[in-house]
């Protein structure tokens, strides 16, 4: 017997999955989302917070998983002592595969599952793809809902006897002869796949989405054992300003550690704050948010300091050295440079000079 379809959405304590969950609720109430969080034990207190504020909203519960749940120490920890007291790095990120992919991939099982993931349509990233193919992502953020691969797979040249049937099939009068023109052009140097696919969803977003879906019947994906999917209709396309919006106008809030904080040195004033969710010793932060941990959260501070042993350190400097007066107070002043250039008139948001780098590091972290 088939297993029935599962949808999944992950709470990573950051902004846009949070937002996402906010956003499905209310477009797609139909949809039966399990909510987890992979829970490292080192998160903000802010995240919690955020989680607990989501729940509340919500009325569900979000399902914790602990990669280490066997253990009477918290999953960081645990892991930390079997890699030897090895860090994580991001060359060398143990810690996203241990205490985030797997207890997820775990979670699921090999149900076929549909997983949300809160990529915004204002991004350039693709997000974790799993590679058990029970695990189908949709990125609602977006105005094209696919992953990368079914995109492929629709789009490549063996397809395409079936693209342009369906295009046919599917179409109002009106378009069709326009729309199958696209959907019948082969790939080239000069029609690119993002060509191609821009070109399909400028025509129709809608069209498009019930095309793929028609696709995925033949395949494994685990919509194609869906009969109707709502998102099919969806040609919303959300940036980072929807974002706060939803989370203001919910009730849930932005959590607070995205709140700037002003600080002063040499009498100019600059602003910092923590650019993403995630493990409060994370190694994608930029040094001013480790000036934002060592001054907003000293005792957090100092533990991930005491991580820093036997030669390993959370980046090329260690903390102790970041947190000599001197060099403190020159992270203050680059970042304050820095800011000073960001706030031209092109500058929505103060915390631009954060907010750009929110593109580097891991989606299942900080989405
Ligand atoms: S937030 Fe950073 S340190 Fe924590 S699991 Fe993710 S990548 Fe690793």
């Amino acid at each position: 017997m088939t297993k029935p379809l599962r949808h999944v959405l992950g709470i990573s304590g950051g902004k846009d999955s949070a937002a996402l969950a906010i956003y499905l609720r209310h477009k797609h109430p139909e949809l039966q989302l399990e909510y987890y969080f992979c829970d490292t034990g080192k998160e903000l207190p802010e995240t919690y917070t955020l989680i607990s504020n989501l729940e509340n909203y919500l009325g569900q519960k979000i399902t914790r998983l602990e990669a280490a749940e066997e253990s009477p120490e918290n999953s960081f920890d645990h892991f930390v002592k079997v890699y030897g007291g090895y860090l994580p790095s991001s060359s060398a990120r143990w810690c996203t595969k241990k205490l985030k992919l797997e207890p997820f991939e775990k979670f699921v099982g090999n149900e076929p599952v549909v997983s949300y993931v809160g990529i915004r349509g204002d991004e350039d990233r693709e997000g974790y793809i799993s590679r058990k193919t029970n695990i189908q992502s949709i990125f609602p953020f977006r105005r094209n809902i696919w992953s990368e691969d079914v995109v492929q797979k629709v789009l490549q040249a063996d397809g395409l006897v079936r693209l342009r049937e369906l295009y046919e099939e599917l179409s109002e009068p009106a378009q069709q002869a326009r729309v199958v023109t696209l959907a019948e052009t082969p790939l080239s140097r000069s029609f690119t796949q993002t060509q191609k696919l821009n070109a399909l969803l400028d025509a129709d977003t809608r069209l498009f989405n019930k095309v793929v879906f028609q696709m995925l019947r033949d395949t494994g994906y685990p919509l194609s054992q869906a009969e109707d999917f709502s998102l099919l209709n969806n040609d919303d396309n959300l940036i980072r300003a929807d974002i706060f919006k939803l989370l203001r106008e919910s009730g849930v809030g932005v959590p607070a550690y995205y709140e700037k904080i002003t600080f002063e040195v040499d009498g100019l004033q600059g602003e910092y704050a923590r650019s993403r969710s995630g493990c409060f010793f994370c190694f994608f932060q930029q040094k001013i948010e480790w000036v934002w941990l060592y001054e907003q959260h000293p005792d957090l501070f100092q533990r991930a300091l005491a991580y820093e042993r036997d030669g390993y350190t959370w980046m090329e400097e260690s903390l102790s050295d970041l947190i000599k007066p001197a060099r403190l107070r020159q992270i203050k002043l680059d970042a304050i440079k820095k800011q000073s250039k960001a706030k031209g008139p092109s500058s929505m948001f103060l915390l631009d000079i954060l907010d750009d780098e929110e593109e580097v590091g891991c989606a299942s972290c900080f989405i």
